[in-house]
């Protein structure tokens, strides 16, 4: 008899949350409103360092509509890395731009700065690194590759709410991030996004885009999308920022306990001044990763994932941008990740239970 299967990821919804909906809902006044500029506001404090935000319905709208802002489109070129969610190329090909992927760094899956140092040419606009799992991309090396040849830096912080180098958080490194408010994510507002804008021209042109090229009411100055977050989807979000501290606390003390107890696999490393918030605690399994976590669910009830097993430039929709390119370190980590359950809703013994399923099976295999 296996015990109930422990998920990958379980997202925390409690009563304030339904509270906060409750109380917007009373109101009668749903749309976007003054939940959402306090969510703003907060979000801005809390997590970029006092950086105005602009709430969006969701992380890839609020990636699309940054890069817009940004002055992003046909005939520019934005390097990012396959080993990514496919949002991230999405967002460059819907501009009109063209995503350029390059290999990343094998310890931490972030952008490898000589590949995208190789990757410029006279159409590179930016370099959109994103903070997989938790973890910063090499921002100084990167802002330094930017700066050299006159690149913006466009940030895909999707994972990665409150993570930080050098105790410089992410999201303000680049002309803008974004931050996703999907449910799976380290805070959620339900679906949503968040730009983080380095400039007030930048805040201007993205909540012109937001709302159909419209500041004063039915003087539309540019054509624009509806991308509005609503007041339900902000009350959750301004809850879930009061609970993020303690919950990336968890995380990581989670992911510390991992660190110590499992055997067998390939852990985790940190980067020296970086702070990782583990929206994914994920491992190298070299040998047969998919029997791994076929054992890990079947034998033990230890759910996991798999972040992402096709590389984007092999997907259907993106490979024509990426006619015969090969990206060995992107194909490695696609074939060997696998990500064990590392949410705060985790208990003492669901911990113990994952790092014995997991040693099992390692050993197993040996
Ligand atoms: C979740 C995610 C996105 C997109 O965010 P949505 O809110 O789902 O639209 C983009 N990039 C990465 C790396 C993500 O994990």
């Amino acid at each position: 008899m296996t015990a109930p299967l422990i998920p990958a990821a379980k997202p925390q919804i409690g009563w304030r949350e339904r509270r906060a909906v409750d109380r917007v809902l009373r109101s009668g006044m749903i749309a976007q409103g003054p939940e959402v500029a306090a969510f703003e506001r907060e979000f801005g404090e809390k997590l970029v360092a006092g950086r105005a935000c602009v709430a969006v319905n969701s992380g890839t709208a609020g990636q699309h509509l940054g890069q817009l802002a940004a002055g992003a489109g046909p005939g520019d070129e934005v390097i990012v890395p396959s080993f990514t969610f496919a949002a991230t190329g999405n967002s460059v090909a819907l501009t009109g731009a063209t995503p350029v992927f390059v290999d990343i760094e094998p310890e931490t899956f972030g952008l490898d700065p000589a590949a995208v140092e190789a990757a410029i040419t006279p159409r590179t606009k930016a370099i959109m690194p994103v903070h997989l799992y938790g973890h910063p991309a090499r921002m100084r090396e990167l802002s330094a590759i930017a700066e050299k040849h006159g690149l913006d830096i466009y940030e895909d912080a999707a994972q990665a709410h409150g993570a930080s180098l050098d105790g410089r958080l992410v999201g303000t490194w680049g002309r803008f991030a974004m931050f996703s408010l999907y449910p799976t994510k380290n805070m959620t507002s339900g679906e949503g996004g968040m730009i983080a804008c380095d400039t007030p021209e930048l805040v201007r042109a993205a909540k012109l885009l937001r709302n159909q090229g419209m500041e004063k009411q039915y003087k539309n100055e540019v054509v624009g999308f509806n991308a509005r977050m609503t007041d339900i989807h902000a009350a959750i979000g301004r809850v879930q920022l009061t609970r993020l501290t303690g919950w990336t606390a968890k995380r990581q003390q989670n992911a510390a306990y991992f660190d110590r107890e499992l055997r067998g696999v390939v852990t985790p490393p940190v980067a020296q001044g970086a702070v990782h918030v583990y929206h994914q605690y994920t491992i190298r399994v070299t040998d047969d990763r998919d029997g791994f976590a076929e054992a890990l669910r079947d034998e033990h009830g230890v759910g996991s994932g798999v972040y992402y097993p096709i590389p984007n430039h092999r997907l259907p929709s993106l490979a024509p941008y990426a006619p015969g390119l090969d990206l060995p370190e992107t194909e490695r980590a696609a074939a060997e990740v696998v990500s064990l359950p590392v949410h705060p809703a985790l208990t003492a013994r669901q911990l113990e239970r994952i790092v014995s399923a997991v040693n099992t099976v390692a050993t197993a295999g040996a």
